[in-house]
């Protein structure tokens, strides 16, 4: 691409960036905290439901200091429902790091140094909050600039994503980086759009080689996807009085490590099934639980099972499979925002 073919680009980009975007919460800050925040929240969730998790976030930890002083029980339960736990604890790992350090990292390599952050997150949160260089490459960009460029090599080989990696680069201008790379993104999230790509509403339509070809849903070019495994689990709800048993995830647990989730039926193969209450689905990566739930009596559960009430169940970082199944069972547990 030359370079007026570029400076083109980039200003029908930005000038679609200022007319087009969404108006996200985390749009109307410069504070690095908030805009590490909103980005690791981003990282495989969309938008629309990171907007009230951000939001709750915020309101209880304004700061990095409140985010460090805070039990990472805390901060697990007001993720709970976010999924990909380890965003939550390295987040909060990373807080008691900068309050350590006494400021939040000002340039890439120390904001790429933080517990969980990487490449793209320190690119976003240095290009945003600093004004500096730096080009991000997310799944949105990757499929903008693979159907910019038409890209022939698959995107998981390291070749590809380093020619990705040089276009990204040659495209941000030095003048407002973190808005081009939230235009790019913005591109792929509302019109470069994976399975129908809005071409006829693009601003880079008429560079875009994929589309010059009319080949835009044959790219980025992907391995076949992996298989779904298909797994069945029985999920039990014994209860005492108000109370219902839940036990912790091991806090080194690859999955979920440190969340509280429902007895399954192996667990207690003393307990007596009463009733069904209800069936649900949840995919994990690629692994498609199929949950029944079931109403179960155990005279006395065995050790490392505890007893909840309401109020706790507001407060603990539960999976998301125990949630839908409480809520069958007519247990609606709140985050608690206190
Ligand atoms: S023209 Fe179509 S395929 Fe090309 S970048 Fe725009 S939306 Fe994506």
């Amino acid at each position: 691409m030359t370079p007026s073919a570029i400076s083109k680009l980039r200003r029908a980009l930005l000038a679609w960036y200022r007319r087009r975007r969404r108006d996200l919460p985390w749009r109307s800050t410069r504070d690095p905290y908030a805009i590490w925040l909103s980005e690791v929240m981003l990282q495989q969730t969309r938008a629309a439901a990171v907007i009230p998790y951000y939001e709750r976030f915020l309101a209880r930890f304004p700061t990095v200091e409140s985010l460090a002083a805070a039990p990472e029980q805390v901060v697990l339960t007001l993720w709970s429902g976010l999924g990909y736990y380890s965003r939550a604890r390295n987040l909060h790992r990373a807080a008691r790091q900068i309050v350590q350090r006494g400021s939040f990292p000002g340039t890439y390599d120390e904001i790429r140094a933080l517990p969980g952050v990487g490449a793209y997150t320190a690119a976003a949160v240095a290009s945003i909050a600093f004004d500096l260089p730096h080009a991000v490459l997310d799944g949105n960009v990757v499929r903008v600039l693979s159907r910019l460029s038409a890209e022939p090599g698959l995107v998981s080989r390291s070749e590809t994503r380093a020619r990705l990696d040089a276009l990204a680069a040659r495209l941000l201008p030095r003048s407002a980086p973190g808005s081009f790379n939230q235009a790019v993104m913005e591109l792929g999230a509302t019109v470069c759009l994976p399975r129908r790509p809005l071409c006829l509403q693009c601003p880079l339509a008429a560079q875009c080689l994929a589309h010059q070809r009319g080949l835009e849903s044959q790219f980025p070019v992907r391995p076949a996807p992996p298989k779904i495994v298909e797994t069945e689990q029985r999920l039990l709800i014994v209860t005492r009085s108000t109370r219902v048993l839940l036990t912790e995830r091991p806090a080194n647990s690859v999955r979920l490590g440190g969340m509280w989730e429902l007895p399954e039926s192996g667990q207690l193969p003393d307990a007596v099934l009463v009733e069904p209450l209800g069936t649900f689905r949840h995919a994990i990566v690629s692994t498609s639980y199929h949950y029944e739930v079931w109403t179960a009596k155990l005279p006395r559960p065995p050790q490392g099972f505890t007893w909840c009430g309401a109020e706790e169940l507001g407060r603990l970082p539960l999976t998301t499979a125990a949630r839908k199944a409480l809520r069958l069972a007519g247990f609606v547990p709140a985050v608690s925002h206190k």
